[in-house]
């Protein structure tokens, strides 16, 4: 078996399959010829795995879902057209049909919005905890509706890391799934199914792509998880889809799939219902980007823990929120988990006013003021106002989001660059 590095550069891609096609090719087409009725019978009812249709497989989505599945060492992948759509379908999918999910209150703005004021509207609720790497917050929180586990394992912005291990054990005492979106270090720098995760998602949007060019998201599964345990019937229920009507024989997607039914339920009912499929355009830029994901990571994070450590001393910095810092508290954890590095991003709280914070953001000029993250380019942004602008005042009180808090996104500029340009925005922000 090959290594990561190599795994980013290869996996998943038959060029013989492909005229030998160098590089990945866009498949960009909205349907395939099944052959015969018979092949299109098999395809239809998931019994044989194939192309007939792009809303539901694709190859150029399949080389950049295999390649995924590998560096994460999961069993199989679902790539889907954002972030958003791998964490709304990977949480609706265990929490279908009114359960509770259990997650942290400090974890990316659009999911906090959309566990706390827009799942409920489906009869999906969220126990939030203060503390996700505080067992008996977590264990007192799992009631008999609860279907899964969810947190970051580094968190946007705050770089708070998650303890996987023993929060995929408390898991799995109590029958239940974590899953973790691991955007922020991307596989490169951790792999939560190595310490126990079941289910992994991404935005590929961000370090993954690595250039800020094409949205993306992707499901893992590590095809562990026993779903037929008694917590998620969704799984065990007869799917008229994947039955065979005609010879009378009834599946569910446990039945046919075993310990894949997660997987295969988020393509077969999830990406081909709701219909948020990746194009295969988007799906080559992210492959042109994995290729070159380990040699950006150590480069930038080399950059991210300069820059943390020069704001660290600046007089009108209170506060620097990351966590690969080598005094920080989480300093244990990140040593076990985080060898190479916590991650790319790091946020920081400034003192004096929203003058001072608007000036100093406005007065960069190497930094470009933009909301994604895991971009070559390096970014700046004020989450209160911008990516966690949709979370409930209360919600963000508690992640410890202030109107003072700025994050950066560090990119592969020269870090002396960065570093000068921070310090001159500073100064304009408060002797201009
Ligand atoms: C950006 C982000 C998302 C959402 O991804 P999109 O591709 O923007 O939809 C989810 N989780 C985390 C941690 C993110 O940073």
């Amino acid at each position: 078996m090959t290594t990561f590095d190599t795994n980013a550069v290869h996996y998943g891609y038959d060029r013989a399959a492909n005229a030998n096609a160098a590089s990945v090719p866009i498949y960009s087409t909205a349907a395939f010829d099944m052959e015969s009725a018979a092949r299109g019978d098999r395809l239809a009812g998931g019994e044989e795995l194939g192309f007939s249709y792009s809303r539901v497989a694709n190859p150029t989505i399949d080389a950049l879902e295999k390649r995924l599945a590998a560096l994460e060492g999961g069993q199989a992948a679902v790539a889907v057209s954002s972030g958003m759509a791998a964490v709304s379908f990977a949480l609706l999918a265990a929490a279908e049909g009114g359960g509770r999910i259990i997650a942290p209150i400090d974890i990316y703005g659009a999911s906090v919005d959309a566990l706390a004021t827009f799942f409920p509207q489906f009869g999906i609720h969220t126990d939030f905890v203060d503390d996700i790497n505080d067992p008996d917050e977590v264990a007192s929180a799992i009631r008999p509706e609860t279907r899964a586990i969810f947190a970051e394992s580094v968190a946007n912005p705050s770089t708070r890391v998650t303890d996987v291990q023993p929060l995929a054990d408390l898991a799995h005492r109590h029958g239940l799934p974590l899953i973790i979106d691991n955007t922020v270090p991307t596989p490169y720098l951790f792999r939560p199914i190595e310490f126990g995760a079941d289910i992994v998602v991404h935005s590929t949007t961000k370090g993954i792509c690595g250039h800020g060019n094409a949205l993306g998201g992707v499901v893992i599964d590590a095809g562990r998880f026993d779903w037929t345990a008694g917590r998620h019937p969704q799984f065990t229920r007869i799917e008229q889809v994947i039955s065979d009507e005609r010879r009378g024989i009834p599946r569910s997607f446990a039945s046919l799939f075993g310990n894949l039914a997660f997987i295969r339920r988020i393509r077969t009912k999830y990406v081909r219902t709701f219909g948020a499929v990746l194009s295969p355009f988007n799906a080559y830029q992210q492959l042109i980007g994995l290729e070159t994901l380990p040699v950006r990571l150590d480069r930038e994070v080399a950059s991210t823990l300069n820059i943390a450590q020069w704001l660290n001393g600046h007089p009108h910095v209170e506060e620097v929120h990351y966590t690969g810092l080598p005094d920080d508290a989480q300093r244990a954890l990140v040593d076990r988990y985080y060898p190479k590095g916590v991650g790319t991003i790091l946020s920081f709280r400034i003192d004096g006013d929203r003058e001072n914070l608007y000036r100093l953001i406005d007065s960069t000029k190497v930094f470009t003021y933009l909301p994604n993250i895991g971009d070559a380019k390096s970014l700046i942004v004020d989450p209160a106002r911008i990516t966690h602008r949709e979370v409930p005042g209360e919600y963000r009180r508690r992640a410890g989001i202030t109107d003072s808090d700025i994050r950066l996104s560090i990119g592969l500029e020269d870090p002396a660059d960065l570093i000068a340009d921070l310090d001159q925005a500073f100064r304009a922000a408060y002797h201009g």
